[in-house]
């Protein structure tokens, strides 16, 4: 099971296991060895199941380019002991090998077994050993600010950094500061509701002009709309609160089902060769439930459309909680 690994592999290498989320399944194990951060588990990225590792250094510390990092990753006899395999291809490494100025991420998927607790080990203290002859240590010092000695901490279950006690505050501080900011934004609901009512009514002609011009109507279009309409109650409220969001999605439904209504009732009106009148509107209300909904097509677009309203809900969102700060040691019981 791996519900443990995080602490198994913590006492394989000597460091702390932290039980913290992030994207770890069975915790991790954070420290620095020789002055390296690391932080190391078994996770997900996506759907897919792999060993993560993070190794940190010194930014801009780098002393060669991250290509010639990659290549030296790729054929070092001790990453491919601890991966079983006799080489690696540059386009292995580029998969499981990201380099950034001030470390590397490492992302090993695996098809049938996890990696044992040894292996994974040997490949952590392989990526140590690579960051020593290529790059500098992290060291004791807060990493901000640079003058005073730094504690270890594991941010939001997968970046690990060092900073002094003050400039962790600074940095709690300024995250409560940004929600903070957004928690006081006016809401303008009454004009939020005004933009979108003119966006639905919009993107209702729209859609009916698409049907008509092309016969078709496509999941793209409706996903459009959705969009389109979480945008405007946006722009018009200022931020998408819980009316917002109501709004949105009662709007994106209207708008969708006004738009295929006004595509049905040209169609018939042109089969039937009528003109266009109340009365034949309200005929075709009668039976345009059984028409648009009695097939899947009806409630597949209008779920896309609510999956482009939910899109912008999430690019609106709340910024709803700072980063996490764990500690992980402290710069008195450092080694
Ligand atoms: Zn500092």
């Amino acid at each position: 099971m791996a519900n443990d690994l995080g602490a198994k592999l913590a006492a394989h290498l000597g460091l702390t296991a932290v039980a913290t989320t992030g994207p770890f399944r069975g915790g991790s194990a954070v420290g620095a060895i020789e002055g390296y951060p690391v932080v190391a588990g078994v996770g997900k990225k996506g759907s897919t199941n792999g060993v993560l590792v993070h190794v940190r250094w010194k930014k801009d510390s780098l002393t060669i380019t991250p290509e010639q990092l990659k290549e030296r990753f790729g054929t070092s006899p001790e990453v491919l002991a601890a991966m079983e395999k006799k080489s690696l291809s540059s386009g292995q490494v580029k998969s499981l090998l990201t380099v950034e100025p001030d470390g590397a991420s490492l992302f090993w998927t695996y098809s049938m077994r996890q990696p044992s607790v040894e292996r994974i080990g040997q490949m952590v203290r392989s990526l140590v050993a690579l960051a020593k002859t290529n790059a500098q240590p992290v060291g004791d010092y807060c990493e901000t600010c640079d003058t005073r000695e730094g504690d270890l901490y594991l941010v939001d279950g997968i970046d690990v950094r060092r900073l002094c006690t003050s400039d962790r505050q600074r940095a709690e501080a300024a995250d409560t500061a940004v929600v903070d900011a957004y928690r006081a934004l006016e809401s303008r609901p009454l004009v939020g509701l005004l933009f979108g009512t003119v966006a639905a009514i919009a993107a209702a002609l729209v859609w009916a002009g698409v049907a008509l011009v092309i016969h078709r109507v496509f999941a793209y279009v409706a996903l459009a709309i959705g969009l389109g309409i979480g945008f405007a109650i946006f722009r018009g409220a200022g931020k998408i609160d819980l009316f917002g969001r109501a709004a949105t999605v009662v709007l994106t439904i209207a708008a969708v089902i006004l738009g295929q209504f006004i595509f049905v009732l040209v169609t018939v009106a042109n089969a039937a060769g009528v003109p266009l009148s109340s009365e034949l509107a309200s005929r075709v209300a009668e039976r345009f439930v059984s028409i648009e909904f009695s097939g899947s097509s009806g409630y597949l677009v209008l779920a896309f459309a609510l999956i482009g309203a939910g899109a912008v809900f999430w690019m609106f969102r709340s910024p709803v909680r700072g980063r996490q700060f764990v500690l992980v040691s402290s710069s008195s019981s450092a080694s």
